[in-house]
């Protein structure tokens, strides 16, 4: 998605070669309006699938998550981070390793927010090594619902999550796709 590509290249800092920060418009600071474009392009992306929830996990997807769920008409549900020990048979639980903080944690949803009629598309901002969309495509598939695919802000296409995901047979529909990084050169697109 060109505008998201460019606004990478504008306000996107790399890191190092594998963290880029976009916190002054997409996970920190927000700009609804772009979060607006994005939620109408993968409305279009996944017309007439039946998408009737979107699935995020906190912090930073609940934004883009939110505003993705206008142009669908569904409502947004999002995954917990749980500290405490949940009661079994209240929620569904997965453990996710964390790819900015390093260890696992686990997430959790209610059972009664992801019900086996549900036709759900997850929505994350990123896409690295793939574990948190592991962990939600864990609960949909605890749940019984049907998993329609993903919509992600940023992938990073050099690291294997993507690939893993797809391999999976999932549908992911990523709208910037980074195919190389660095501090000196900046973003390179696929
Ligand atoms: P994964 O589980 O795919 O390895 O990482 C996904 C999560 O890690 C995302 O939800 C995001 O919060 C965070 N993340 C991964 N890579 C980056 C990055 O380059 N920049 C930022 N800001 N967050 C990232």
């Amino acid at each position: 998605m060109k505008v998201l590509e460019e606004r990478i290249r504008r306000d996107g800092i790399v890191e190092d070669t594998d963290v880029l920060k976009v916190d002054s418009f997409l996970n920190h600071q927000m700009d609804v309006e772009l979060f607006a474009e994005m939620g109408r392009e993968w409305a279009r992306l996944y017309a007439g699938e039946g998408v009737n929830k979107i699935l995020t996990i906190e912090a930073s997807g609940i934004g883009v998550a939110c505003v993705a769920a206008q142009a669908f008409h569904v409502p947004v549900v999002f995954a917990k981070k749980s500290r405490s020990k949940n009661i079994a048979g209240e929620v569904y639980t997965a453990p996710v390793e964390s790819f900015t903080h390093g260890g696992v944690y686990d997430i959790m949803v209610s059972r009664r927010f992801l019900l086996p009629s549900d036709r759900v598309l997850i929505v994350d901002d990123f896409l690295a090594n793939g574990a948190a969309l592991q962990g939600l495509i864990s609960l949909v598939r605890q749940a019984g619902a049907t998993l329609i695919g993903a919509g992600i802000a940023v992938e990073k296409a050099f690291q294997p999550g993507g690939a893993r995901i797809r391999a999976m047979g999932i549908r992911v529909e990523s709208l910037a796709r980074i195919k190389c990084m660095s501090p000196e050169k900046g973003v390179e697109f696929c």
